[in-house]
């Protein structure tokens, strides 16, 4: 099992303000931050990002939520990293969420739903990859 996940505090959520309460769930939730950056997505970074998304319905509207602002992409270390975040996150559609989750304290819906985190263990290097370069991350 790995001990890195990827996150991003979606634009919603940076939006409302509550970059910083998200930031103390995390650290609440015992995992280390091994890069941060605010950005705003391009079109194409978005969509490159989402890409195993693009024939669904709601891609275009993603995209254009995804690329509305700034968002914080984050790299998070702990053991079990995965399934430990997004046990945190909770479910996608925030009325199925968990008391004590992030999506069910800051999401507003099924899209607007604060934060994203990595489904599995080689799209959490992927994605992680796809946003900080080796040198950005701590070597241990
Ligand atoms: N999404 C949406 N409508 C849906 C399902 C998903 O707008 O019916 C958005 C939502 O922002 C979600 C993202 O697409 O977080 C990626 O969907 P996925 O099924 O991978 O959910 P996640 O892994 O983020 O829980
Ligand atoms: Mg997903």
């Amino acid at each position: 099992m790995g001990n890195k996940t990827f996150a991003i505090i979606k634009p919603d959520a940076v939006k409302a303000g509550n970059t910083g309460k998200i930031y103390d769930r995390i650290i609440q939730a015992g995992f280390d931050i091994l890069a941060a950056q605010l950005l705003r997505l391009s079109e194409e970074q978005a969509k490159g990002f989402y890409a195993v998304h693009h024939e669904r319905p709601f891609f275009g509207d993603l995209i254009e939520f995804m690329t509305s602002g700034p968002c914080m992409v984050l790299a998070l270390q702990k053991d079990n990293a995965v399934e430990s975040w997004r046990k945190t996150i909770g479910a996608t559609n925030p009325q199925d969420a968990e008391d004590n989750t992030i999506r069910k304290d800051f999401a507003s819906n099924v899209q607007e739903n604060a934060v994203h985190g990595s489904d599995s263990d080689e799209n959490a290097q992927k994605e992680i990859a796809f946003f900080f370069s080796d040198s950005e991350l701590p070597s241990n």
